[in-house]
């Protein structure tokens, strides 16, 4: 698709935003005005069943009326104290949060990579102060084809090129080994891991599951060397996979949970990290903040969605759906698709490069009113709000199976 195929308002509205914008990304040429659950409509009214869900950010589907409610709430009270204040939105939802997680304290921010900042900084101090570990030593264990976010120092661990050239010299610190490979993770540590960062799927990385039982061994090997286990599920976490964490499948529960994007409920950013008093407590008044984190707005809406996965309806759903998801692209494989992975309402989809690449397809996807997005070339990651009904995603799939079939 081209822009002249566009109709006349989406192409002048694209155009225009693509014009005084950085090409930080490479969006789709569609411009969006308005969106409900999970349908989108652009400022010439066609619409178009929204597959990506803003990465899992928008699990509960666009304008929850539940969410909305909660945001209006708030808006008409109180928006920002700064944390120099208590508010009285704050207790709550950190609570709740915290009992979600089944761990002790709280900490609030903003973005994904911020959440995964305060992971390592908070990691590191208790290499220091807890587990001795000489000063400005600590090593933190990664998995290649990870991706934990944009600051400086996360992408020095990132071996994706594109994030990365450019923009060193990096943070040391950091020991890459192969994601799924445990006893590669295991040799790995030594008496300066303070920590292990691990998705537990990696989302980016095109949906990637690791082997059963890495998870556990991952928890093992920490508990048995002194080590934190710090799970990434900003993007797995908060029922995307049918379960409130995507560790809770090999029923594991990490020393940190670092927790962003549906977090805010698709309203507000909001993120976290959630540990027990043993990790967490090594905070002093002054050694970490942010402006903006966990603030009144962000906590009504933090709050609501926390009660709404405390239901467990939006994980069951998630779980129930994966079975017409599986079906569907399993069914697609030999037809346009070479390999299919699934967990929840989750899925990577490599198509086989002589169909085209991911792109071409979310583009003629796109041209059938349906909106996905390629990562890593030929995989396209499928991540449906878990609000979505059967109807709308088997209809979706029927587009996917037109297009990869052509
Ligand atoms: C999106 C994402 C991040 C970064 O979140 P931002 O809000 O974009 O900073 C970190 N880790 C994972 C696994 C993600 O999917």
């Amino acid at each position: 698709m081209t822009l002249t195929d566009l109709p006349a308002t989406n192409g002048a509205e694209f155009a225009r935003a693509e014009e005084r914008t950085a090409h930080n990304y490479h969006p789709l040429p569609v411009v969006v005005a308005h969106a409900e659950g999970a349908w989108m409509t652009d400022v010439d009214g066609g619409r178009f069943l929204d597959l990506l869900a803003g990465y899992s950010a928008l699990n509960f589907g666009h304008s929850h009326p539940a969410l909305v409610a909660a945001a209006h709430a708030q808006l008409d009270k109180l928006t920002l104290t700064s944390r120099a204040f208590v508010h009285d939105q704050f207790a709550d939802f950190c609570a709740a949060l915290g009992d979600l997680c089944g761990k002790e304290l709280v900490l609030p921010m903003n973005t994904g990579a911020e959440a995964v900042e305060t992971a390592i900084k908070v990691a590191r101090k208790w290499g220091y102060e807890v587990k001795g570990v000489p000063a400005d030593r600590a090593t933190i264990i990664v998995a290649s084809g990870n991706f934990h976010g944009r600051t400086t120092t996360i992408v020095g661990f990132s071996d994706d090129p594109d994030a990365r050239d450019g923009f060193g010299p990096f943070a040391p610190g950091f020991v890459t080994v192969p994601y799924g490979d445990l006893a590669a993770l295991e040799a790995a540590i030594d008496e300066t891991t303070v920590a292990v960062l691990i998705e537990p799927i990696q989302g980016e990385g095109g949906v990637v599951i690791p082997p059963e039982g890495y998870l556990r061994g991952i928890r093992e090997a920490c508990t048995r060397s002194n080590v934190l286990f710090a799970a990434d599920e900003i993007q797995a976490g908060l029922g995307r996979t049918g379960r409130t964490f995507a560790c809770d499948h090999e029923g594991v529960v990490p020393d940190i949970y670092i927790l962003g994007k549906a977090l805010g409920g698709g309203i507000v950013p909001v993120s976290a990290i959630v540990a027990d008093r043993d990790v967490l407590g090594v905070l002093k008044p002054g050694q970490h903040g942010s402006t903006f984190g966990g603030n009144p707005l962000a906590c009504a809406v933090g709050h609501t969605v926390v009660d709404m996965l405390a239901t467990g309806d939006f994980q069951r759903r998630a779980e129930e759906l994966s079975v017409l998801l599986r079906e569907r692209l399993e069914s697609m494989i030999g037809h346009g698709v070479v390999g299919v992975r699934v967990r929840g309402l989750w899925a990577g989809v490599d198509i086989d490069p002589a169909v085209g690449t991911g792109r071409e397809v979310c583009e003629a996807l796109m041209a059938r009113g349906v909106l996905a997005k390629d990562t890593h070339g030929s995989t396209i990651r499928l991540a449906p709000p878990l609000v979505i009904s059967a109807e709308d995603l088997s209809w979706g799939l029927d587009q996917l199976a037109a297009v990869v079939s052509a």
